[in-house]
């Protein structure tokens, strides 16, 4: 048994969600999670809302809301939607928490007495109607590249080029519109990365089994190039720094450090039993795999890594960071800012989690962006999840029933056809569980649909409903083999649609919260200790979304236009 700490990219705290943000960290955790509790090992899986900075600050300005009481509403709306659609966090927890407060001024405190901590002046952007300085990205203008009147003091999302405020032309306030903008001087600290490249990239060189685009991406910033970090801002909603007044911490210092501090208030839960430091301090037992979208790379890759170790304390640092492409949506990208996509909220108005969840899985960006079409998510999962998985569950049951009395029936012996089905299964079986333990999504889910479909060829060329009038004996040890089929692919499918395979294993009478995963899943089909055992009827497994749904979807979600009937 391995002790397996999981963390998802921490959402940020305004607002809902959408696909690209599921699939790209959130989903593929909870999926391993899941694959890791299934074969036995101790898992703690963590997650919770980033709160503090800018966006957090202006979202309760605009709901008429005190911050804090802004960010306990958009908290519990997250966690609400991540219950919805089966995200098995040991503890969701919040960065604005007491602890991650605590500990950040720890790691502050630790850093500076390394010498790791610089302060400098910068010239930032004031604004004197909006009486403050403006983050980066609430300053507007020209970009002086394209010639775009809407980019942002950081970027230009014209043309992709990253920006300073002082580049653009005609700057204006993105709050009031202010176009007296000034450059102040002010006092910031730095974290100085820069002395920390030649331990970071030691530390880099003894990681494995990461994505080879993320390994790339994280060497490209381990160079001579690598910039000191600023680590503060002139915010009101933050961790306050220790001794300069009214300067927080930055979110992109305090967030990561968050994952330690909902682990601290997960073990405050039931200190009796739990102790964070066993998965944090001198935790050489603990494997550590990170979920997140390629724009977090560097942060988890360098930045994050750079607190641990300067600290000079004996924390975990990660093992592995599994990283992920963008899902597109209809050709253009999902953006939240200008609710263009789907969002988990709306997802689950329309349709059960696990068709989102089986079609985001078995799609996952991994090795390059995907495109989210309503007519390939439509089409996919009714191809593989009501003609194959629903269809081999539904009649296997509706056949039992009839001429079994709804009994696992007994009788009959297993012969050549399910010897060297058995044999076949236990091989993909095993192929299925390294797709897993190497975190290949896709593949995972490719080999999980697979093995439903060889169910349903077996159960295609056993023909037990042609047996039963001539031989009695053969049709029940089809039957009973198709059943234990039914039952292993349930097992094999809970990590990634949790819900059906609950359903489908209910119904075989098992109730087990987490179904073990089997460790001789060839000999489970031949054997025939489920014999006797009464089978509940279901409806459909999986209703198929038929042309009117599709046109709903369509509809609602803004992509293509619906197809003209
Ligand atoms: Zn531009």
């Amino acid at each position: 048994m391995s002790k397996i700490l999981i963390t998802s990219a921490l959402p940020y705290v305004n607002g809902v969600k959408h696909l690209g943000n599921l699939v790209g960290s959130l989903l593929p955790a909870d999926v391993h999670a899941r694959f890791r509790r299934q074969i036995g090992d101790e898992v703690l899986f963590i997650c919770g809302t980033d709160e503090h900075g800018t966006p957090a600050e202006l979202g309760a300005l605009a709901a008429g809301e005190e911050v804090r009481r802004y960010c306990d509403t958009q908290h519990a709306l997250q966690a609400d939607v991540y219950r919805r659609f089966g995200l098995s966090f040991d503890h969701f927890g919040r960065s604005s928490c007491r602890q991650n407060h605590a500990l950040t001024q720890h790691f502050y405190r630790r850093l500076a007495a390394a010498g790791l901590i610089e302060e400098r002046t910068l010239r930032q952007v004031w604004s004197p109607l909006d009486g403050r300085f403006l983050p980066d990205r609430y300053v507007l203008g020209t970009c002086p590249h394209c010639g775009s009147t809407a980019a942002r003091g950081d970027q230009c999302d014209g043309c992709g080029v990253l920006l300073d405020p002082p580049d653009l032309v005609a700057p204006r306030s993105a709050l009031s519109g202010d176009t007296a903008l000034e450059l102040r001087e002010t006092r910031h600290l730095f974290l100085r990365q820069s002395l920390l490249v030649d331990r970071l990239k030691a530390w880099l060189r003894t990681r494995t089994g990461w994505p080879p685009f993320v390994a790339s991406l994280a060497e490209s910033w381990l160079t001579s190039d690598l910039r000191d970090r600023c680590i503060t801002r002139d915010l009101a909603w933050g961790v306050p720094v220790p001794d300069v007044a009214s300067k927080d911490f930055y979110v992109w210092f305090d967030a990561p450090i968050g994952y330690i501090a909902a682990t601290q208030e997960w073990a405050d839960e039931d200190p009796a039993r739990r102790r964070w430091q066993d998965w944090w301090w001198q935790a050489e037992d603990v494997r550590y795999i990170q979920f997140l979208g390629k724009d977090n790379v560097p942060f988890h890759a360098v930045s994050f890594p750079a607190t641990l170790i300067g600290s000079g304390e004996p924390w975990k640092t990660v093992d592995v960071i599994k990283g992920f492409h963008w899902l597109n949506y209809e050709g253009g990208k999902f953006s939240t800012s200008r609710r263009r996509g789907i969002f988990a909220d709306a997802a689950l108005d329309e349709l059960p989690a696990d068709l989102w969840r089986w079609w985001l899985i078995a799609n996952a960006p991994e090795t390059a962006d995907t495109d989210f079409t309503v007519a390939r998510f439509a089409a996919d999962v009714n191809k593989d999840l009501a003609d194959v998985f629903g269809n081999l569950v539904n009649r296997l049951v509706r056949f039992a029933a009839q001429a079994f009395d709804a009994r696992v029936p007994h009788g009959g012996e297993p012969g050549a056809r399910e010897r060297a089905l058995a044999a076949e299964i236990e091989a993909r079986v095993a192929r299925l569980r390294a797709h897993h333990e190497a975190l290949e999504f896709r593949q995972a889910a490719a080999e999980t649909r697979a093995i439903w479909a060889r169910a349903n060829a077996y159960v295609q060329e056993a023909a037990p409903w042609s047996a039963v009038n001539f031989d009695r004996a053969r049709a029940a040890v089809a039957t009973r083999t198709a059943l234990n089929l039914v039952r292993l692919s349930a097992v094999l499918a809970w990590s990634i649609v949790p819900a059906l395979a609950q359903t489908v294993l209910a119904a075989l009478g098992e109730d087990t919260p987490i179904p073990a995963w089997p460790a001789e899943p060839g000999a489970d089909l031949l054997h025939d200790q489920q014999a006797g055992r009464p089978i509940a009827p279901i409806g459909p497994l999986v209703a198929k979304l038929d042309a009117a749904d599709i046109d709903r979807l369509s509809r609602r979600f803004g992509g293509r236009e619906p197809s003209a009937r």
